[in-house]
């Protein structure tokens, strides 16, 4: 038995290294449907209720996407575009710079994934890992499909 729950975010990119337009920073429309199965086979799995899991019980997925990737930059973490942490470090000590720094931090939330660029092959296994870090026991992390267009995704399953 499995379940799945579908998340959807917006974010922007870039990919380093690429030889192309994705290289210049655009934003998609991000799906990710996170499914989970049972551990038992067949109906085994399903509680007194008749539930495998509660849906909501995913939705601290959905609360890590909000926090880390919806609405955000998603950078390399070696993409020399991090310009904000770039400034807050240059200007310690300098107040007009400090608050130039500041307005740019607030203006432009960035996120640095791990390793690697944001990919959806690398989104996918990294929310493979928020996902198994968060849900219930009893049941583990089947699949991670992130769509980056609706006409493309990638799965991911552990392997
Ligand atoms: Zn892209």
């Amino acid at each position: 038995m499995k379940v799945t729950r579908r998340f959807e975010f917006d974010a922007a990119h870039r990919l380093m290294g690429y030889d192309g337009s994705c290289s210049n920073i655009h934003g998609h429309h991000y799906v990710a449907e996170v499914t989970v199965a049972s551990l038992a086979s067949g109906l085994e799995a399903l509680d007194d209720l008749g539930m495998l899991i509660d849906f909501k019980e995913l939705k601290s997925i959905g609360d890590w996407i909000d926090v880390h990737w919806d609405h955000a930059l998603l950078l390399n973490p070696g993409d020399n575009l991090d310009i904000p942490t770039k400034i807050t470090r240059m200007a310690s000590g300098n107040p007009i710079a400090e608050n130039m720094a500041k307005v740019l931090c607030d203006v432009v939330e960035i996120t640095q994934l791990p390793s690697g660029n944001p990919t959806a092959e690398n989104m996918a296994k990294i929310l493979y890992d928020v996902a198994d870090s968060i849900i219930p026991p009893g049941v583990v992390v089947s699949n991670i499909r992130l769509y980056e267009t609706p006409d493309c995704f990638v799965d991911f399953d552990g392997r």
